[in-house]
């Protein structure tokens, strides 16, 4: 019946935008309904019930109510077992319920999340020459060690590998955390890697920078709001002129998961919009784990042979090759997705940037056969920035620096002060030294989830 988090909170909230775009589904469904004889067969055998209890005294009523009742249970189980959205189609009232009280949950931890945020410290200091439009792609748990354009075996950004010109690969990003939400919170406001992830709400956030600089923002998102593990991304980019969730708002919410081409329509309607400077943030699903769910059957493209074919000191079984396979496709996805908003901006009249980088790896059976899961070895993201002929031509000074930097280390916490040079961007927290462009960057070692990242190379 399609009941979902998204539409009770749809519902509670009454917009009415979002509640005409659920009521053809709604409609759709109980047409459907309406049309199974059944419902009318069992329409009827209640009523049936429902007068014969009134006959019947209490004693028998008992005995047969329980004696139908387990009938009912035991020919209902093995229908249900075979049947994948089960839970969809036979427990609607449990999953009314369920996704109301999630919904609730929801709301309230995003009034606590919303209530914490502060005005923007220092306005008074940002001076913006708006440099360059600026479209910020964040990925989702894809390794570094998984894109051909990183030297993997099997070719999984065959669209960034033939960028060539504008295209500039960093070598040596790491993410601040293994989770994604306290990677969010250094991402979008300026916390460094040093700084502990909760207290985001003491930081200036970008997109409110951004927006003081003179920039039309926007966030687009395939992932979720908020969710109860800490992630308060819905009040981190709450300054943003415009936003919007394209997929499930709540990773439970199975029956309404995209793909992240849904994101395209919208990305594309903000480059068009106006003729100002443009601050265009977009979060993917990327290779987020259950990875045959991240990309359309097209993208099926490597399967278990081919990654058997690489040479590894293990040996890797059969079953989990095919889940390395699965990964490999969702990065292949995530490429083509990429390259869509590349493609847009390319021909783009101002100058632009696009920023690409995933929020955290993933080890998908990579040191042996019998680990997949997140560790702060494969912490190690792609990180690739995309310069736009006329962002060359106007910013050049700019963009030798970044070709210069694509060597050195650096963490997606520090992206901040990275997007006020690129943007031109003056403020009071921007500081040269956590700035991988600048010439006064200070390489040091990085932090992941608030220790020195064990994996750290000697400065
Ligand atoms: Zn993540």
């Amino acid at each position: 019946m399609g009941i979902t988090i998204k539409l009770i909170t749809v519902l509670s909230q009454t917009n009415r935008d979002e509640v005409r775009e659920f009521m053809p589904v709604l409609g759709s469904n109980i047409k459907a309904v309406l049309s199974y004889p059944y419902t009318y067969a069992i329409a009827a055998l209640i009523v049936l019930s429902l007068i014969s209890i009134k006959k019947l005294n209490k004693r028998i009523f008992g005995i047969s109510a329980t004696v139908l009742s387990l009938i009912g249970f035991i020919v209902l189980l093995p229908i249900l077992y075979p049947i994948k959205s089960g839970r969809a189609n036979f427990s609607v009232i449990g999953r009314t319920i369920k996704c109301g009280w999630q919904s609730y949950n929801e709301r309230k931890q995003i009034e606590v999340y919303m209530s914490s945020i502060l005005p923007l410290p220092h306005p008074e200091t940002v001076k913006s020459r708006q440099l360059a439009d600026i479209y910020l792609i964040i990925g989702e748990s894809a390794s570094r060690a998984h894109l051909s354009i990183y030297g993997y075996p099997i070719d999984t950004s065959p669209v960034l590998c033939k960028i060539g010109e504008g295209l500039i690969v960093f070598d040596d990003a790491i993410g601040s955390s293994t989770t994604t939400a306290f990677n969010m919170n250094r991402i979008l406001t300026f916390l460094s890697d040093r700084q502990e992830a909760v207290k985001w709400s003491e930081s200036p956030r970008l997109f409110s920078l951004l927006k003081k600089a003179g920039y039309y923002t926007a966030w687009i998102s395939n992932q979720e709001r908020a969710g109860i593990w800490g992630n308060p991304t819905i009040a981190l980019v709450s300054d943003a002129d415009y936003i919007k969730y394209v997929g499930s708002i709540s990773s439970d919410d199975a029956t309404l998961m995209r793909y992240d081409e849904s994101v395209l329509p919208e990305v594309f309607q903000m480059a068009e919009n106006g003729d100002g400077p443009k601050f265009i943030g977009v979060h993917l699903m990327g290779s987020h784990i259950q990875y045959r769910k991240r990309y359309p059957d097209s993208f099926n493209i490597f399967n278990a042979d081919s990654v058997i074919g690489i040479k590894r000191d293990f040996a890797l079984s059969r079953s989990h090759a095919a889940t390395i396979a699965e990964y490999d496709n969702s990065i292949l996805y995530t490429d083509h997705v990429v390259g869509q908003i590349l493609d847009r901006i390319k021909s783009s009249q101002r100058p632009a940037l696009m920023i690409y980088f995933s929020d955290h790896g993933e080890n998908v059976y990579d040191d042996n056969d019998n680990f997949l899961g997140r560790d702060s070895k494969h912490i190690e993201v792609p990180f690739v920035i995309y310069a736009n002929s006329n962002f060359r031509k106007y910013n050049r000074d700019i963009y030798e620096r970044l070709i210069d930097a694509a060597v050195k280390p650096l963490s997606t916490a520090n992206i901040g002060h990275l997007i006020c040079t690129l943007t031109g961007t003056e403020y009071q927290y921007y500081n040269a030294g956590l700035d991988v462009s600048s010439p006064y960057y200070v390489p040091a070692p990085r932090y992941v989830d608030d220790v020195v990242w064990k994996y750290e190379h000697d400065y």
